[in-house]
């Protein structure tokens, strides 16, 4: 994830500084516009999965992984296999 992470500021069209440069078309800089749109999307997105990968991670380390944080019920491991990063059980997901 934190590849992807980085590949994803790589492909951000903002951080290429040459675009400051050179004179762009207005047609080219409406993608540009696209591209930075979907890129910050995605790094939300991924940033996201992080905080919640470290977030199962931390509960594996205090023993508490598989166990829902709100419910306090085991976690079903079909969702687990789908999830793994998943800190509360299907139930509780859908009262959120
Ligand atoms: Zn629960």
């Amino acid at each position: 994830m934190e590849k992807r992470k980085e590949s994803l500021e790589k492909s951000d069209p903002f951080s290429d500084t040459r675009r400051l440069t050179d004179n762009a078309s207005p047609d080219a800089d409406a993608s540009e516009q696209f591209g930075h749109a979907t890129t910050e999307a995605l790094k939300r997105e991924v940033e996201r999965k992080l905080i919640q990968i470290r977030k199962a991670l931390t509960r594996i380390k205090i023993g508490k992984y598989g166990i829902c944080e709100k419910c306090g019920k085991m976690i079903d491991t079909d969702r687990l296999m789908i999830m793994p990063e998943a800190t509360v059980c299907a139930a509780c997901e859908k009262k959120k």
